[in-house]
C-alpha cells in the first residue's frame, strides 16, 4: 500500500486515456506528480501529456502488472473499467481510489438506485427486469409511460427508451438487446442540476456550488454555475452528497446528477465515481478545480477550497465546433480547453469553453 500523503515526484496511475484523464494528468503535473496511463488506444489525449503510457486492454494481466509496478496509487477516469481489472490491481497490493464499491455501484443502474435509497438519497421509483415478461410486469407496476434503461454500459443517453404502454415493454426490452434492464418512473423535473463533491482519505468532504445542466440528444451541451439556488436547495444537495460519500467510504471526486422537482425536492438521477463534465466550470470558476481536488484526495493531501470565484457558462465543443478555436481564443472572457483528439466525429467531445463573468 502507498505511503500517504504521496510525496511530489510519486507516480499516479490512471485507467483511461480520454479528456478526463488528460485534465487529471495536467493537474497532477502541476502538483509535482508523474502520471502513467493505461489506455487501449495509442496516441490518446491523456497519453500525450503523461510520463508513461501503457497501451493495452484494461483487463490485460501483463499491462496491469506493469502499472502496479510503477504506480503509487491508481485512479480511473471512467466508470466502465472492468471491475476485474480493479480487483486485480487491489490483489497486487495497489491502492485504487475510488475503491471497488463505488465502481460496482456506479456500473449497474439497479445497484446504484438501490444503494442510493438505502443511504437516504431519493430517486424515482424503479424496478429491474431480465426477461420480456418481467419487463411487462415492471412497467405495469411502475406505470406507463416509463423509461427503460440497460442496467449496464449506458452513457450519454444511449441504452434507454421510453415505453408508452405496458404492452410495448417486451418489444422495447428486445430493442435494447434483451439484456437486464431497469424501468424508471418519469421524473417531472423543472431543472437538471449536478453537484460535484469530494472526500479525502481522512473522511473530510468538500462540495462545490450546484451547476444547472442542459442536454441535447442525450449529450451535455452547457452548464451554468453556480446555479441560481435558494439556500435550502443547496443544503439539500449537500446533505445528499454527504450521505453518498459516507455510504461509499469514498476517496476522490464524485459527480452527482440531480433532478429538481417543482415542489423543490431533489432526486438523484445517477452518480459518476470520477471527475465529471458538469464540473468543468470549476477550472475557471473555483479556487481549486475538480481535477486538482481529485488528485489531492487520492494522494492523501488536504482537500482544497471549493468556493466559486466567478460565474461560468461552460459549453462543450462537439465535433467540428472545435474548429472555431481561433475565434474563441480571441474572446477575452472565454477560456479554451481542447483535448487534442485527432478526429472530430459528430457529437464527439473535442473540447469545452468556460465563459467567465464576475460573480
Ligand atoms: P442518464 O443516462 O440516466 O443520465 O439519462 C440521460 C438523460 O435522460 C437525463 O439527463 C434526463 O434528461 C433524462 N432522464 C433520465 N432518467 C429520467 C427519468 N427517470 N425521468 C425523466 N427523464 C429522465
Amino acid at each position: 500500500m502507498a505511503d500517504l500523503p504521496l510525496q511530489p515526484g510519486s507516480m499516479i496511475g490512471i485507467l483511461g486515456g480520454g479528456q478526463l484523464g488528460r485534465m487529471l494528468a495536467l493537474a497532477a503535473g502541476r502538483l509535482g506528480f508523474d502520471v502513467a496511463v493505461l489506455e487501449r488506444e495509442a496516441d490518446s489525449p491523456a497519453g500525450r501529456v503523461c510520463a508513461h503510457t501503457i497501451v493495452a486492454p484494461y483487463d490485460d494481466a501483463q499491462a496491469l502488472a506493469a502499472l502496479a509496478a510503477i504506480a503509487d496509487v491508481v485512479t480511473y477516469e471512467f466508470e466502465n473499467v472492468p471491475a476485474a481489472a480493479v480487483a486485480s490491481l487491489v490483489g497486487m497490493g495497489v491502492d485504487v481510489a475510488p475503491g471497488p464499491l463505488a465502481l460496482a455501484v456506479a456500473q449497474d443502474r439497479f445497484e446504484e438506485k438501490t444503494f442510493l435509497n438505502a443511504n437516504g438519497a431519493p430517486t424515482v421509483a424503479f424496478a429491474a427486469a431480465d426477461s420480456p415478461e418481467a419487463a411487462v410486469d415492471a412497467v405495469t407496476r411502475i406505470g406507463a409511460p416509463a423509461l427503460m434503461k440497460t442496467r449496464r454500459d449506458g452513457y450519454d443517453g444511449k441504452g434507454q427508451r421510453w415505453v408508452e404502454h405496458a404492452a410495448d415493454a417486451a418489444r422495447v426490452f428486445a430493442d435494447l438487446g434483451s439484456v437486464p434492464v431497469i424501468v424508471e418512473a418519469p421524473a417531472d423535473f423543472v431543472r437538471e442540476l449536478s453537484v460535484i463533491a469530494a472526500r479525502g482519505r481522512d473522511g473530510a468532504t468538500a462540495v462545490y456550488p450546484l451547476a444547472e445542466n442542459h442536454h441535447e440528444h442525450g449529450i451535455l451541451r452547457r452548464s451554468l454555475a453556480p446555479a441560481r439556488a435558494a439556500p435550502a436547495l443547496t443544503e439539500q444537495a449537500e446533505r445528499i452528497a454527504a450521505r453518498i460519500l459516507a455510504g461509499l467510504d469514498y476517496v476522490g471526486v464524485i459527480g452527482i446528477e440531480l433532478f429538481e422537482l417543482s415542489d423543490g425536492r431533489l432526486l438523484v438521477n445517477e452518480i459518476a465515481p470520477r471527475v465529471h463534465n458538469t464540473g468543468h466550470w470549476t477550472q475557471d470558476g473555483c479556487e481549486v478545480d475538480q481535477f486538482e481536488q481529485h488528485i489531492r484526495a487520492v494522494a492523501g493531501w488536504p482537500l482544497g477550497p471549493t468556493r466559486a470565484i466567478a460565474q461560468v457558462e461552460m459549453l462543450n465543443l462537439l465535433g467540428d465546433e472545435a474548429e472555431t478555436w481561433s475565434k474563441l481564443a480571441a474572446e477575452p472572457e472565454t477560456r479554451l480547453h481542447l483535448y487534442g483528439k485527432r478526429a472530430a466525429k459528430p457529437g464527439r467531445k473535442m473540447g469545452h469553453v468556460n465563459k467567465v463573468r464576475p460573480l
